[in-house]
């Protein structure tokens, strides 16, 4: 994963894609919001004044060379609902519920915000398709990775195979400790490789999300994955982090188009 800087923002964008798709993971700097939402913030459902997101929003999309009206983002509910995204959001709807969105049109901008959660990012450049998704841990242990995958081969015909999958940067497995009711859920989703999903420190127990998004995308097929390894709670500096920050946070953006 490359680290870029432009004007002030600062993102990362996974080098397994190809140069026609435009990628970026934001990190928080470079935004005009104030602490505790400093400074990148894109979520307008954190307390932050809607006009200092929307400014925040269009440098992002500036950054990209995206036109902020070609967004289409979602109202994120930790499930597996999937939008095709075949034109931009209508600017005066709210955003539909759902946590993974594909779409086939450059005239396109897929947008996702997150704060811990897992993004898994996706191409397929047989079919010209990218995609984004949310995975957090109810998202995972429902199966977000698998489903967007199905939704690949049935909506566009994907084989697995030729699909690139990219995993953002969330909360690492050292700074996730869960409790009984997510480890045996996550038990039951994984059966025999639960112990590789679940550490076990000191008496907790610890949730491996990258681990666990990466079985899931292994098993349906995809061979080509990248995972960024960085963990949100570990650099504050770079990440809104839910959990290190209890609850007092914003969110970041995740943006890919066609170019
Ligand atoms: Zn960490």
């Amino acid at each position: 994963m490359l680290f870029v800087e432009q004007d002030e923002l600062r993102f990362y964008q996974f080098d397994i894609f190809p140069k026609n798709v435009l990628n970026a993971v934001f990190t928080r700097h470079g935004g005009i919001s104030p602490a505790p939402w400093r400074s990148l913030n894109l979520s307008i459902s954190v307390g932050d004044d809607p006009s200092r997101v929307a400014a925040n929003r269009a440098r992002a999309f500036e950054a990209l060379g995206r036109d902020p009206a070609s967004i289409h983002d979602a109202w994120l509910v930790h499930g597996t609902d999937i939008i095709y995204a075949d034109s931009p959001r209508p600017l005066d709807a709210h955003p539909q519920k759902a946590d993974i969105i594909f779409t086939d049109n450059p005239e396109v901008t897929l947008f996702m915000r997150y704060a811990d959660c897992v993004p898994l990012l996706f191409h397929d450049p047989k079919k010209g398709v990218i995609g984004i998704a949310h995975a957090g841990w109810m998202g995972t242990v429902k199966g977000v990775a698998e489903a967007s995958i199905q939704g690949m081969q049935e909506r566009y015909g994907s084989n697995p195979a030729d699909v690139f999958a990219g995993i953002g940067p969330s909360i690492g497995v050292d700074h996730y400790e869960v409790g009984e009711d997510v480890v045996s859920q996550f038990r039951a989703k994984y059966g025999r490789d639960s112990e590789r999903v679940l550490q076990t420190r000191n008496g907790s127990a610890y949730l491996d999300l990258w681990t666990a998004n990466v079985l899931q995308l292994q098993n349906m097929g995809v061979e080509h994955i990248q995972v960024s390894g960085l963990c949100t709670a570990c650099n504050l500096d770079d990440w809104f982090s839910h959990r290190a920050e209890k609850g007092k946070t914003g969110r970041f953006g995740a943006l890919m188009a066609l170019a």
